[in-house]
Formats: C-alpha cells, sequence, structure tokens
C-alpha cells in the first residue's frame, strides 16, 4: 500500500482525498516508479478542485510530472534502479499520474532523470519549466536573439514565468516581466528581470496595432492579455503562446500578423516528441542556473496537496511548488 492523492466521482461532483492505494490498482504499463518527487501544476490545480475538465476518467490520481526510480520493467529501456523523470502524455489526465508513492507507466513515456538534476530539482523545474524551455527555443528558432530587442515574459512570478524569465536573463535577453504582483519585483529582479510591467496595462482591449515595442514574448496567459502582447510586437516578432491564464479566447486581430509578419508560435508540452523532450532537458541543463530553483520553489507536504491547489488558482504561490513523496 502507498498514499496518493485520489480524485473520484464523476465530472459533476468530484471529491478528493488524501488515500491509502493498492499496488494492483495501479494501471497497466511496462515500467514501475517508486515515486521520489512530484509537483503541483497548473493543470494539477484544475484536476484537483475540478475547475477544468482535466480528468478523464474517474478514479484519477493526478499529477502531471514525477520523479522517481524504477522498480520493476519488462521494457529493454529500463531497469530496476534507473532514476526517470516524466511530464505529460495524458498522465494525471486520463492515465494514473504523479502525485502517489508507485506509477506504472509506458517506457515510451520516461526519460532518464538529467544528470545535472537531483529529482527535486527536476520537479522545481517539472512541465512548467521544461514548457519554459520550449517557448525559449521557439523564439531562438524563429530568429529572436539577444540583439533583436526586448522580451516580454507574461505570468512572470508563476511557474512557467519564473522559469522563462531566469532562462532568458542568463541567455543575455533583456526581459520585461509582465505581473499582477508588484511586490514581487525583488524576486523577479533576482530571477533576471530587467524590469516590470503591470499586468492591467495588457488587460484591457486597444487598437489593433500598438506601439512595436517586443520582440520575442513568451505568453502563458492567453485571452486579452495576448491579444496585446500581438499588438505591440515588433516587425517580425515572435510570440510563444503556451498558457489560458486569464482565459482560453483570442480577441485579436489579424493585423500584427499581416502588417508586421509576427510570428505566433503554440507551445504543447503534453504530446511533445522525446527527440523534442530530451533537447529540451539538455539546454534546461545548460542554461538554468540551479541556485535559483531554490528560490522558485516552496514544499507542500502530501496533506497539503489539495488546499494549495486552491491557492495556485488564486494566484496566491510564486514559482514552482514541488511535493515530496517518498
Ligand atoms: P501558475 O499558476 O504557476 O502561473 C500562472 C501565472 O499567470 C500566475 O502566477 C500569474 O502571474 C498569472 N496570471 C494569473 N491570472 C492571470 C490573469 N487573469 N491574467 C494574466 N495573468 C494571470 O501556472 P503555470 O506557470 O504552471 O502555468 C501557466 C499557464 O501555462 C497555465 O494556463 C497552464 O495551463 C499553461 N501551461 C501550458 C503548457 C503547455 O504544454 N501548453 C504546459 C504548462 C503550463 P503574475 O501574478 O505574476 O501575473
Amino acid at each position: 500500500m502507498f498514499k496518493g492523492i485520489l480524485i473520484e466521482g464523476d465530472r459533476k461532483n468530484q471529491t478528493v482525498s488524501l488515500a491509502s492505494l493498492d499496488e494492483a490498482a495501479l494501471p497497466e504499463g511496462d515500467v514501475t516508479v517508486e515515486v521520489e518527487y512530484s509537483t503541483l501544476n497548473y493543470k494539477d490545480a484544475l484536476a484537483i478542485t475540478g475547475r477544468s475538465p482535466i480528468v478523464k476518467s474517474y478514479p484519477m490520481v493526478p499529477g502531471i510530472d514525477l520523479a522517481g526510480v524504477v522498480t520493476e520493467s519488462s521494457s529493454p529501456e529500463f531497469k530496476a534502479g534507473d532514476k526517470v523523470v516524466l511530464n505529460g502524455w495524458g498522465v494525471g489526465e486520463k492515465h494514473w499520474g504523479g502525485l502517489a508513492g508507485k506509477a506504472r507507466l509506458s517506457a515510451d513515456w520516461l526519460i532518464k532523470l538529467p544528470e545535472a538534476f537531483s529529482a527535486r530539482q527536476a520537479m522545481a523545474i517539472g512541465t512548467a519549466g521544461y514548457t519554459a524551455m520550449l517557448c525559449v527555443q521557439a523564439l531562438e528558432s524563429h530568429g529572436v536573439t539577444p540583439d533583436s530587442g526586448e522580451v516580454l515574459v507574461t505570468g512572470a512570478t508563476g511557474g512557467v514565468g519564473s522559469v522563462a524569465v531566469a532562462l532568458l536573463a542568463k541567455l543575455g535577453y533583456s526581459v520585461t516581466a509582465v505581473t499582477g504582483r508588484p511586490e514581487e519585483e525583488a524576486y523577479l529582479k533576482s530571477l533576471g528581470a530587467s524590469q516590470l510591467l503591470d499586468r492591467s496595462e495588457l488587460s484591457e482591449p486597444g487598437k489593433p496595432l500598438a506601439r512595436e515595442t517586443w520582440a520575442g514574448a513568451i505568453d502563458v496567459a492567453g485571452g486579452q492579455v495576448l491579444a496585446s502582447v500581438c499588438a505591440g510586437m515588433k516587425y517580425r516578432g515572435v510570440v510563444a503562446a503556451c498558457g489560458l491564464a486569464a482565459g482560453m479566447d483570442f480577441p485579436a486581430t489579424v493585423a500584427p500578423f499581416i502588417l508586421r509578419g509576427v510570428t505566433l508560435c503554440g507551445i504543447d508540452s503534453v504530446m511533445a516528441p522525446k527527440a523534442d523532450r530530451l533537447a529540451a532537458w539538455q539546454r534546461l541543463a545548460e542554461d538554468l542556473s540551479p541556485e535559483l530553483l531554490d528560490s522558485m520553489m516552496t514544499e507542500v507536504w502530501f496533506d497539503d496537496v489539495i488546499d494549495a491547489a486552491g491557492r495556485l488558482l488564486d494566484g496566491k504561490i510564486r514559482g514552482r511548488i514541488v511535493v515530496p513523496v517518498a
């Protein structure tokens, strides 16, 4: 038996508890992992609170990320004792996830824990940090360099945002951090932000084209914020859009795309191919200062995970949450 967060019931009426789970109840898979650390991402918080239909079948163990040690494997790719990391693939949505002492998974979904990181650090990065790197790589592959001009990161005190600010600053970009929490100025500057912009500046509808300001942008907000970001891009600027913290809608015009040649890159971490994941984790090992991870992370114990999910969605958590499981 092992402990895990269990979501039961159905879409309209779900209950969540810290439960005692039986290994026999684990789903099918060719690799069994003893989970050492998991984390709470935005999506996990949506699943646990039931605020969005993330959970596709019940009962479900949430947790889209885990880091741990293989205990059994019938796959030639992994053997008992291997340290592994999992991000996404629908785990924690339609396959039992990382917020439990054990998980049974497909070998195809696992990568070896990068040598640069401990299991705890890998979860401080988690899907949020790996997505931030996918966004940075999208800007790079579309030609945005530190010489191109100022880059923008929205939701800067959140998980994706914090890692994105730190990565871009380390790579030599001048970063404007968009936040609804001006009191976190010292934190954002410690990650490398050169200036802050209040979220309210981007939250109201404006003209189809605003002053050409940003060479690149990483957006976790969607909604009006993303529309305002697009309107303020420089000629041939690039926006990497990965989130919907402000909304699922996109009340924009085509003006930035057809008159300024702006590129909007969609970023999905969940089904990204393994080669892209390995490349992103390799770049995280090279370009993320491990000492900054400590200032970005808060540890939350199993018995506080359910409350923490509500705090995360209410914007009361800074950076990343790490959940020690073992
Ligand atoms: P967090 O909750 O850690 O961060 C979200 C941040 O967004 C908040 O901290 C806040 O930052 C900002 N924010 C909150 N509400 C609003 C609002 N109404 N308008 C503008 N900004 C707002 O979440 P994560 O960083 O884990 O995830 C961010 C988003 O990215 C989520 O929508 C998530 O679903 C998505 N995501 C997508 C992935 C993909 O594969 N596409 C992978 C990972 C995440 P501040 O207070 O500084 O303004």
